[in-house]
């Protein structure tokens, strides 16, 4: 047998090359699932416990919202928020639009406690759904996941389209619920190349239910778009999607001060 230095470059090259590729490639995570598939596997249902008090903000935390004013918040058209604001919660009116922060954030660790309607009307994306969004664009689900059954990548906790929530830590309608979010935005390079997707760690009542999973990308009803560069700083938004969900108790700490 004769060595033939080009069929071996070749050789190493076919090697080499996909490799490479697939390295670029790797630092945006693929889901084997389709979006939406209601043959996802359940998360396992877990107890939270006893509802424990409501968490205070930190010396550094911004509050976002101490139950009595939206002053930190505005409606998507610039104007002054139009939730209903009572008995230290603001309610989704629906019809009126989500809200976003007047601050803009990147990384961030978030606090925020919501409840979905009691008693709870309608069924699926349409019982309790809210959303909090990162920048905008990446969505953390708010829904009511107690007894109530939807796409796993679309139930409560969730990071919507994407990942179902490890476990399911839902307490039942008109009870508080947390989250706390530690996110961590994604890098672009100045010609608007991904050098690293977001990544999120979530927990719900307390529970881990997103260990730093990056993201593929923003949020997305049936649909998984790509990253596109955005500022590094951007508000949070909750959503309006016709439900009357409350929140209270929202405080932030900024990361990147
Ligand atoms: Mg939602």
């Amino acid at each position: 047998m004769t060595f033939r230095a080009p069929g071996a470059t070749a050789v190493f090259a076919a090697l080499v090359m996909p490799t490479a590729a697939l390295a670029q490639d790797a630092r945006v995570p693929t889901i084997p699932d389709a979006i939406h598939d209601m043959n996802r596997e359940r998360p396992p249902v877990v107890n939270p416990g006893p509802a424990l008090p409501s968490a205070p903000a930190p010396s550094d935390a911004i509050v976002l919202f101490d139950g009595r004013d939206l002053s930190e918040w505005k409606s998507r058209n610039g104007l002054p928020a139009r939730w209903k604001v009572e008995n230290g919660y603001m309610e989704v009116i629906s019809g009126s639009g989500g809200i976003s922060t007047a601050r803009q954030f990147g990384d961030c660790q978030l606090h925020i406690e919501w409840a979905s309607p009691a008693p709870p009307s309608d069924k699926g994306q349409d019982r309790g759904n809210s959303g909090v969004f990162l920048m905008g664009m990446y969505e953390v689900q708010v829904l009511d996941s107690h007894g109530n059954d939807t796409y796993p990548d679309g139930q409560a906790a969730a990071i919507y389209g994407q990942y179902p929530p490890l476990v399911n830590v839902s307490r039942p309608p008109g009870e508080w619920q947390s989250y706390d979010i530690i996110f961590r935005r994604p890098r672009f390079s100045a010609s608007g190349a991904l050098l690293e997707p977001a990544r999120i760690t979530v927990l719900h009542n307390g529970v881990v239910v997103h260990n730093s999973v990056a993201l593929t990308g923003p949020s997305g009803h049936r649909a998984r778009p790509a990253y596109r560069q955005h500022p590094d700083r951007l508000s949070i938004s909750l959503q309006d999607h016709a439900s009357p969900v409350r929140f209270r108790n929202i405080w932030i700490r900024d990361l990147e001060r």
